[in-house]
């Protein structure tokens, strides 16, 4: 199994979901897309990743409620900058 660490902490991160359900929205003519991955956390910071896509659902099969898919986007939004650009150097 692949184990993340946290880059800041130099801790492994902990795996706090499986089946974490992930919605490839629809771009470009291709339909949205449900994957599923693992959820892990770093128990020092709190940071979150998913790692592990695989297997997909056809949107047919699977009708979230809300919440319950992360919605993932390609870019990051123009009118909410990183946090990287307004972490200081020390
Ligand atoms: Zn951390």
């Amino acid at each position: 199994m692949l184990t993340p660490i946290c880059v800041p902490c130099r801790l492994q991160m902990v795996c706090t979901k499986n089946h974490f359900l992930v919605r490839d929205p629809e771009a470009a003519g291709f339909q949205s897309t449900y994957w599923l991955g693992d959820q892990w956390t770093c128990a020092q910071c709190g940071a979150s990743v998913v790692a592990g896509f695989g297997r997909s659902f056809g949107p047919e099969r699977l009708t979230p409620k809300d919440g319950e898919a992360l919605e993932f986007r390609y870019e990051l939004p123009t009118e909410d900058p990183s946090p990287l650009q307004h972490e200081e150097m020390h």
